[in-house]
């Protein structure tokens, strides 16, 4: 079994990749967009070939729907899943992974003992998830081998070359967090989980301790964590920051961001958190870490369009569509809010509601300036919202 190579050095790396980055519920609205609205999930693929998700949030399906069983055709090696804890956040997209309804493929699931469940947590879960009248099938209609092991908060095991301890987390219910060193780097996974309680925060810093990344709950404001939302069970940029500090890991991914936080809002947190951190990244949907290319060094892409706007590039497009009256237009402007599913754009002419809008745009790439061609259907029109212009709500269908 061999895993993702550098394509210019050859050397083995490590590869982390967001599926889902939104806590506590999923998000459609198009102001979070940019970030994503899916609820937690990763995928991991280390140096030797070992697959690894963390957390079965409704990025999941996404993922499901990207699949390729580890080791390529003919054999399929059995994937790790981890699974924090039971809030629907990081459960919920269970029922819509595809892969789990192929006999091929087999699933090792890591979980704790609920008090509140006892044996078999985790299996239980998702059991009663997929019960009548949940869902339209139990899990039995799941042919996929699955495995269902315990995993209490002291512990450390190997899976392939790679080291796995887990440690609990400060969450109403409980939570685990988990530390994964692969030989590309080493990753800790630590979402929902509240400051505060002096054991658990030591054992959180252990879980982070030189971490090449530090994925960390970052739901609320600083200032919400000490008012409203103190006792609700998450975390802060500036928490972030204090551990990834003390705790000597190198690059902090905030993480978990609140349903009510919007993508302007996300990136004020970001932006403080980088005047007080050196490497600080938003976790976003579609981000993609390589990890160990060089030693101590790593890469971070974004998706194409996602990254022009973190460099908050604005993108001259001509945009044709149909106006409400019936007639076709075509005008020039710029986008601005753009993201991999959709986009806002401002436009002098109205479009009609769900009619298909043409958008050809100029985007700055690796290789100099590229013409991108995307059709979509508007979704939402604005009148009048900047300067006697209306805001169209695009989502891009190719
Ligand atoms: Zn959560
Ligand atoms: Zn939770």
């Amino acid at each position: 079994m061999s895993g993702p190579v550098n394509r210019a050095t050859g050397n083995p790396v490590t590869k982390l990749s967001f599926w889902g980055v939104r806590g506590s519920t999923p998000t459609v609205d198009p102001a979070t967009w940019r970030y994503g609205g899916n609820t937690p999930c990763l995928g991991l693929t280390a140096p030797d070939g070992t697959q690894f998700i963390l957390d079965c949030g409704t990025g999941l399906r996404v993922l499901g729907s990207r699949w390729t069983a580890p080791g390529g055709s003919g054999r399929n090696p059995e994937t790790h899943i981890f699974v924090t804890h039971y809030h629907w956040d990081h459960i919920q997209g269970f029922p819509f992974f595809a892969p789990l309804y192929a006999e091929s493929n087999e699933f090792h699931f890591y979980s704790f003992r609920s008090k509140h469940l006892g044996r078999d947590s985790l299996k239980q879960v998702f059991e009663t998830q997929m019960a009548m009248p949940y869902f339209p099938v139990n899990m039995s209609a799941m042919t996929a081998k699955k495995r269902f092991m315990e995993v209490s908060g002291g512990e450390s095991f190997s899976i392939g070359e790679n080291k796995i301890i887990a440690r609990h987390l400060n969450h109403p219910q409980g939570c685990l967090g988990f530390r994964v060193e692969t030989p590309g780097g080493t990753i800790a996974y630590t979402t929902d989980n509240e400051p505060g309680d002096a054991k658990l925060d030591a054992e959180l810093e252990e879980l982070a301790a030189g971490a090449d990344i530090f994925v960390n709950d970052a739901q609320y404001t600083p200032e919400q964590l000490a008012s409203t939302r103190k006792g609700w069970g998450h975390s802060s940029w500036q928490e972030g920051v204090r551990v990834a500090r003390r705790a000597g890991a190198k690059t902090l991914v905030l993480f978990h961001h609140d349903p009510d936080s919007t993508d302007r809002m996300i990136d004020g947190l970001l932006r403080q958190a980088r005047e007080e951190f050196d490497s600080v990244f938003a976790a976003s949907e579609g981000m993609v870490v390589t990890l160990g290319a060089a030693p101590g060094h790593f890469e971070a892409h974004m998706p194409e369009t996602r990254m022009a706007l973190r460099r908050e590039a604005q993108f001259r497009a001509e945009v044709c569509g149909i106006t409400e009256g019936g007639h076709a237009f075509k005008e020039e402007t710029v986008v601005r809010d753009l993201a991999l599913q959709g986009a806002l754009i401002s436009l002098a002419h109205c479009p009609r509601l769900q009619s298909e809008l043409q958008v050809t745009m100029e985007t700055p790439g690796e290789g100099g300036t590229k013409t991108m061609q995307l059709r979509g259907y508007v979704v939402r029109v604005v009148a009048g919202e900047k300067r006697g212009k209306n805001a169209v709500g695009v989502v891009f269908t190719d």
